[in-house]
């Protein structure tokens, strides 16, 4: 990252702003990325979109292969999510996991049935030789939704967490398991870092006339997406705007642990520290009015800037935070 001076190569220019896009990529998290995609969906038309997906907190529970984050978007994008735990399906039975509880295992993830049925389905699906990106899309189409999502990778990408004292857990035993404690030394993503993209995204990026990064965190969403080397290269290539939306309001996550992560990776923890993070790569920030003072030092790092409230606290909020981001987009071609 570096500060000062023009943030990246302009755009190519003069293309009409007007024109209706044709393919827009969405580069995804979990929770802030499903309620941002539930804006997008109601912007544009759902042939026009791809969701790339982070798979860095994938991981094996109960033998059966997890991919939170590609759940999340589907399940929240299906309206099936549970919305008081922002994972899982609503109204899902535990009968299995409370078996498995009876019988002595550790069952601090908890899987619902259904959801578990879902995972055996993928588990199922590997083992036959399918790819993650076949099978994505397999849940995508049971679960009815029109819009491409493509995990980032069909390869390992575990995240993991190192904490002060030396020891090494996988993300999901850091946020889960352990309650995200504060004692983290670094955010080790080697294994996104040796990975290739899955078939499609970097075709979906060459091809895209708009490029949006969600309110994801930043270090374990957006970061292991970044660092498949292909995929960051070819969004250091793309000719198309590339807009992010803040996931730190009022200095803050909404929720989850990027402030601990961030500061652990030596960032301000702040719409700012997002912008910078970014900068090098995206043309035009979206953040949030309670942060509009940092409205100037975000310029500052040469990045067109959109303010308004960006809580999206149901769908109408949703679609405002992706009109405004799209809006922002369509000005920088
Ligand atoms: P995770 O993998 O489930 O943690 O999901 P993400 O990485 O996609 O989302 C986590 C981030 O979303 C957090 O840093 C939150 O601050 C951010 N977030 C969640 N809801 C909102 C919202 O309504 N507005 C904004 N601006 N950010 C949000």
């Amino acid at each position: 990252m570096s500060e000062g001076g023009p943030a990246r190569a302009p755009r190519a220019a003069g293309r009409d702003a007007a024109a209706a896009l044709r393919s827009v990529v969405v580069l995804a998290g979990g929770v802030g990325a499903a309620r941002f995609l539930s804006g997008v969906v109601q912007c544009i038309a759902p042939e026009a979109l791809t969701a790339i997906v982070n798979t860095g907190d994938d991981r094996v529970f109960y033998g059966v292969h997890v991919s939170p984050d590609l759940d999340i978007v589907t399940y929240t994008l299906a309206g099936r999510i549970d919305p008081e735990r922002g994972f899982g399906l609503a109204g899902d039975r535990f009968t299995l996991i409370e078996r498995l509880r009876a019988l002595g295992h550790e069952t601090w993830f908890r899987l619902g049935d259904a959801d578990f049925a879902n995972c055996l389905h993928r588990t199922l699906r590997l083992a036959e030789g399918a790819g993650l990106d076949e099978i994505a899309d397999e849940l995508r189409r049971d679960h009815g939704l029109g819009f491409r999502i493509l995990p980032m990778s069909n390869d390992p990408c575990a995240t993991r967490v190192l904490l002060e004292g030396g020891r090494s857990v996988h993300f999901e035993e850091y946020l889960v398991r352990d309650g995200a404690p504060a004692d983290v030394c670094a955010v080790d993503l080697c294994e996104a870092e040796r990975a290739s993209p899955a078939p499609g995204v970097l075709e979906a990026i060459a091809g895209a006339d708009l490029i949006l990064v969600a309110p994801s965190n930043p270090i374990v969403s957006i970061g292991p997406i970044r660092s498949v080397p292909a995929i960051g290269r070819a969004l250091d290539a793309a000719t198309c705007p590339i807009v992010a939306v803040s996931p730190i309001v009022g200095g803050l996550p909404i929720k989850g642990p990027a402030h601990t992560l961030m500061r652990a990776c030596g960032l301000e923890v702040s719409a700012r520290g997002v912008a910078a993070l970014y900068r090098d790569w995206i043309d035009g920030f979206v953040f949030d009015a309670r942060d509009a003072q940092a409205r100037a030092s975000i310029e500052a790092l040469g990045l067109a800037a959109e303010v308004l409230d960006t809580l999206m606290v149901d769908a109408a909020a949703s679609k405002r935070v992706a009109e405004a981001a799209i809006a922002l987009g369509k000005r920088l071609r």
